[in-house]
């Protein structure tokens, strides 16, 4: 049984810095330094070395001081040989012939002419020879500045790793595991290993393509969670594309990208497009895309722009460093790049500031269909429920195992299109709260669905009275599936298909309060006038404008909270400010996306102009208008309005002008006669008071 086997790695490397470093090592004795090797022509950086140590038993070449280059050639020698007994791919096959009981790449290679490996005292030693097991070189990469290799060893049971000589130190694992282990010097091989297919064969029944070879990727999910049956991909592409080809939205950057026959001015639209959709509605986007494509038509016409004309264009967008990335990276692609954009998902991501891999690959499979599967919010509600994926959906696991859903399902000759139809489903059909399960295009291909409709059989089976076998409920099995719903918040059946996506609690927002003052003064014409002064340029809202504003310390009270925006404005401006000459207007409440920001708004009209310290921010006045066309956030016009409102109160008679401190503009609850009763308020008998 796989289940009991075991694996001996005898490594003689040093493991510092990797998780089984806990051992300390003796000194390798010295080897002799002879290399029979031919000489091999120098490199620019120097090789590195493998070391052998115990020396293989019968090893017919002593490979100490080899280069990886040697290796290499060791390597091809071995299998141009035709010797079975002398390659790698016989040297693993034999390892695992002799159940799984793996020396190390270093043995493997220096098992050389007998096929064999180092002596090790494994438990499996002396046991009856198992049937083959799996055994691949994972993939390395470059952890901390050092070397390593990650082993994955495809066997049951137990790990038992010989790092270093006399040592041992056993490591459970089921099924699938990986041994991390500083490789260095061994990186040579077990590449030359993996690249000349010396895994052994995967046990029947699964695919050699299920074994995930990336570091820490867990073992494959059950098919469960996967679309494994090429017929249905097939049928899902094409109820998605026929859906989306009778039903989807008319949008700009579609019309563009559909008809656009310049290839840099394609993506260059669909870049815009991705990028200012990302957190933000459709609806809203469309006419700041519409204006923004009017006035820099081009990549070179975005990359003449200035930051203020961006800024002042995207004001109210929300997110504002999107567009100073965007234009940074036009920029980019005109000086660097001679004007064109670049050709795949994978050089988008690479060259392109604030371009990432959702992005890239949207830009590459609809501007130039490369087929390449996108993920954004929209793709991963709609793939969770298509697979009952119930594990964190924002967990990096989940999110990697979507990414490889998302490039399987993706049509081959519609990428772009079938891009967006998912992400056209996600936004119109599988929305979050009341998905339309009755018109959804791919709905029998969904499992969600399914279980719900099953849950609904079984329940009125068994209210007719019925003998009903009980459901089944498609999970994977007990605990360790990594995409199943966690033990602890299993499948509720109120929720329907909306238990799926799930996320783990989102943080909660930080709570800041600012104090805002709206300085006024009376402009040529009458009109008034009000004082902007431009953000740090860099931050939260950098280089927008705003009204002079003053960070609070949590506690204050509403003296002192006045009192320290009259010294500020004092020291800013250079004369006296009283505390009292502020006009307390109210407060407004805007929500970023990680804080809670309360203004607390005062107003202050001022008789003349003010001189302001030239070493602080860019200041200017500006009229009404021209504080609306400004780079100015929501939340200042939101203080704008909310002064405008109070002086409307204050000049109609009859009204109260003085507003009360906590009196908030946006937000507060009402009460009183206009207040909407709930249907059981309305309908209770009334109490005698
Ligand atoms: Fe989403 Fe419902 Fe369609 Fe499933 S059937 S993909 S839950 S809309």
């Amino acid at each position: 049984m796989e289940g009991h086997s075991s694996v001996k790695l005898s490594l003689c490397t040093s493991t510092t810095g990797t998780r089984h470093r806990a051992m300390a090592a003796p000194a390798p004795p010295r080897l002799p330094t002879a290399c029979p090797l031919p000489p091999i022509a120098p490199r620019r950086r120097p090789a590195r070395r493998l070391r052998l140590f115990p020396p293989p038993a019968g090893a017919a070449l002593p490979l100490r001081n080899a280069s990886s280059a040697q290796i290499s050639f060791l390597r091809k020698r071995a299998f141009s040989s035709g010797s079975p007994a002398g390659s790698f791919r016989a040297a693993a096959g034999a390892a695992g012939r002799r159940g799984g009981v793996v020396s190390s790449p270093r043995a493997l290679i220096g098992s050389g002419a007998q096929g064999g490996h180092a002596p090790s005292s494994g438990r499996r030693e002396g046991a009856s020879p198992p049937p083959p097991r799996p055994v691949s070189i994972g993939s390395r990469e470059k952890v901390g500045g050092a070397a390593r290799s990650d082993l994955s060893l495809r066997v049951g049971g137990v790990c038992e790793g010989n790092v270093f000589p006399g040592k041992s130190r056993v490591v459970p694992f089921l099924g699938s595991s990986r041994v991390s282990l500083d490789m260095g010097p061994l990186r040579a091989a077990a590449g030359g290993l993996r690249r000349s297919g010396g895994r052994a064969a995967p046990p029947a029944g699964r695919s050699r393509k299920g074994a995930s070879l990336r570091r820490g990727a867990p073992a494959p999910p059950p098919t469960r969670h996967l679309f494994s049956d090429p017929a249905e991909i097939a049928a899902l592409r094409g109820d998605l594309l026929g859906w989306y080809d009778r039903c989807k939205r008319d949008l700009p950057w579609r019309t563009l990208a559909a008809t656009e026959l310049d290839t840099d001015r394609r993506a260059y639209a669909v870049w815009v497009s991705e990028v200012m959709l990302q957190q933000t509605q459709v609806a809203t986007v469309i006419d700041y895309y519409n204006r923004w494509m009017q006035k820099w038509p081009t990549l070179q016409a975005l990359a003449q722009a200035s930051l203020e004309e961006v800024n002042e264009l995207w004001a109210g967008l929300g997110y504002y460093s999107r567009g100073k990335r965007l234009q940074e990276a036009a920029k980019k692609v005109v000086s660097e790049l001679a004007g064109q954009m670049p050709r795949t998902a994978e050089d988008l991501q690479k060259l392109l500031p604030g371009v990432g891999r959702y992005t890239a690959g949207a830009i590459a499979s609809i501007s130039y269909r490369q087929a390449t599967g996108v993920v954004d919010g929209n793709v991963i509600r709609v793939l969770c429920r298509l697979r009952c994926i119930g594990a964190d959906s924002s967990s990096p696991a989940v999110i990697d195992q979507l990414w490889d859903m998302a490039n399987a399902l993706v049509d081959r000759s519609r990428p772009g299109d079938f891009n967006q139809a998912l992400m056209e489903l996600g936004a119109t059909v599988c929305v979050p709260k009341a998905p339309l399960c009755g018109e959804c295009p791919v709905k029998q291909h969904c499992r969600a669905r399914r279980r719900v409709e099953k849950e609904l059989a079984f329940t009125s089976q068994q209210l007719f009275g019925k003998p009903t076998p009980v459901p089944d409920v498609e999970d994977c099995g007990v605990g360790g599936c990594p995409l199943c719903p966690p033990a602890t918040e299993p499948w509720d059946s109120s929720l329907g298909v909306t238990n799926f996506p799930r996320k783990a609690a989102k943080k909660q927002p930080r709570v800041a309060r600012t104090a805002s003052c709206v300085l006024e003064r009376r402009g040529c014409h009458g009109a008034p006038e009000y004082l902007i002064v431009q953000r740090p340029s860099s931050g939260l809202l950098a280089g927008l404008w705003e009204f002079p504003s003053l960070p609070l310390a949590q506690g204050l009270q509403e003296e002192e909270e006045r009192q320290a925006l009259a010294d500020h404005l004092q020291a800013w401006m250079g004369q006296p400010v009283v505390a009292k000459g502020l006009q307390f207007i109210g407060e407004v409440v805007h929500i970023f996306s990680h804080i809670h920001q309360t203004y607390v708004v005062y107003s202050l009209p001022l008789d003349g102009d003010v001189t302001l310290d030239p070493a602080s921010s860019s200041s200017r006045w500006v009229t009404e208008e021209e504080f609306y066309a400004s780079a100015v956030s929501t939340a200042m016009k939101k203080v704008l309005k909310a002064c405008e409102k109070q002086h409307r109160k204050e000049s109609s008679p009859g009204k109260g002008s003085k507003r009360k401190r906590g009196a908030k503009t946006q937000g507060a609850s009402s009460s009183g006669g206009g207040t909407q009763l709930s249907l059981y308020t309305f309908l209770r008998v009334p109490t005698a008071p």
